[in-house]
């Protein structure tokens, strides 16, 4: 399948030509005529996929179509970090088309929220939003969206882990009850299910194969006790063979002790958690971007939806507690069709959570062997939790085989 089959006008191919989309990737072979149709969708498709572009896309086709000067498309997503992202996707994409759109989100101060107000009364098209802040505009009576056609819940299951589930009940309140609506999540646990039930009218259904990390990710293990992990990562690193970079840990804490004690010659580092400020890590997001800062050490903050080109190598500096944080995490690298390399340090304790990720991705990650001159690394013991009976955790609203299997463990 070629983008030619969705019969595009002329100047959103050539935004497609300007990004340097050649294929269709799955998700949007999928979504895209099921969303040109008007049907309403729900779809199970983690970033990295090219999802982005499998709902705008069709979304900037319907919308060329249409000559309504007001806001006709609603992209709500979970951080500010995405819905900037999503912008910048249809800047590229709407490039030579003659639509528009604005990014509102929360944060900044008085002179942001005015700049969001005129912003927003210059008509455009597509408003992206992150929950809080679009109920701002909209309680104060200033932001009408009467002409509404489509909505876009994006990341809706992080939306829903961050606390947004009443507040979207009161955007719905706002918006024209027939409209077209697309929901795109990473995970369908129940919550999400109950969520697409009161939003989405006899939706089509699409569920990219789950929980599989991109192809172009050479993931690699390494044992480690806790004191061999930080000259494991200064050996690693100190090779040089990686221009651009970033570390998990799991807790901010952890985050900026390892940020203070990371010495690495020659190579510009930043922490990025959820303490600083939003001008700060709007600037250090933007000078990891450009290449100024090479290696960023940060919480799953920014594990989900940052869309930087060319990162080559992720580093966890502990092995995620959730399976599928450590999809998110890796799936920084090799996004789209590029390749990278995800290093995972396990120490002793962490040794479970390892099995319970290969279990999930239905394969090992090939074991890489620990640098002589750091000494001897923990043997591989991993303790197995004690199955209990009849208690299915996490029920999934789509299940795949090796969640099935991750269900009974
Ligand atoms: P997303 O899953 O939306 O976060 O997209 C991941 C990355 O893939 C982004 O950098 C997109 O610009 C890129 N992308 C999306 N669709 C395509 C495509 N058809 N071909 C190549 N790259 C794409």
């Amino acid at each position: 399948m070629t983008f030619e089959d969705f019969n595009f006008n002329t100047s959103l191919h050539e935004g497609l030509l300007s990004m340097g989309y050649k294929e269709p990737t799955a998700i949007q072979q999928q979504a895209i005529p099921v969303i040109l149709e008007g049907k309403d969708l729900i779809a199970c498709a983690q970033t990295g996929t090219g999802k982005t572009a499998s709902y705008l896309l069709p979304l900037l086709e319907l919308i060329s179509r249409e000559d309504e000067n007001e806001i006709s498309a609603l992209v709500l997503a979970p951080t500010r970090e995405l819905a900037q992202q999503i912008d910048q996707q249809v800047e590229g994409l709407a490039y030579y088309a003659d639509i528009s759109s604005v990014a509102i989100f929360g944060g900044g101060d008085g002179k942001v929220y005015e700049q969001q107000r005129s912003a927003i009364q210059n008509k455009v098209n597509i408003l992206i939003a992150t929950p809080g802040r679009l109920i701002a505009h909209l309680s104060s009576g200033f932001l009408k969206l009467d002409h509404l056609k489509y909505l876009v819940l994006d990341e809706a299951d992080r939306m829903l882990d961050m606390g947004f589930q009443e507040d979207l009940m009161r955007i719905m309140s706002y918006l024209p009850k027939t409209r077209q609506t697309l929901l795109f999540s990473a995970t369908m646990p129940p919550k999400i299910r109950t969520l697409a039930r009161s939003v989405l009218n006899n939706p089509e259904q699409i569920n990219l194969a789950l929980s599989q990390p991109a192809i172009g990710i050479d993931q690699q293990v390494y044992f480690v006790y806790d004191e061999q992990k930080i000259p494991l990562i200064q050996h690693i690193l100190s090779e040089g063979k990686y221009n651009s970079g970033i570390i998990f840990a799991s807790t901010k804490e952890k985050v900026k002790e390892l940020y203070k004690k990371l010495k690495v010659p020659a190579i510009k580092v930043r922490s990025f958690h959820s303490d600083l400020e939003q001008a700060e890590r709007e600037e250090i997001l933007l000078q990891f971007r450009n290449r100024q800062i090479a290696l960023l050490i940060g919480t799953d903050v920014i594990s989900r939806g940052i869309d930087v080109e060319g990162i080559e190598l992720v580093i966890n500096y502990d092995c995620p507690s959730d399976p599928e944080d450590y999809i998110h995490r890796i799936g920084r690298t090799a996004r789209a069709e590029r390749t990278g390399t995800a290093i995972t340090l396990v120490n002793e304790k962490d040794q479970r959570k390892l099995k319970n990720i290969e279990r999930l991705i239905d394969r090992e990650v090939p074991k890489a062997t620990l640098p002589e001159h750091l000494g001897e690394p923990p043997v591989f013991k991993p303790v197995e939790k004690k199955k209990k009976s009849g208690n299915q955790k996490h029920k999934r609203f789509f299940k795949s085989k090796n969640q099935k299997a991750r269900q009974g463990s």
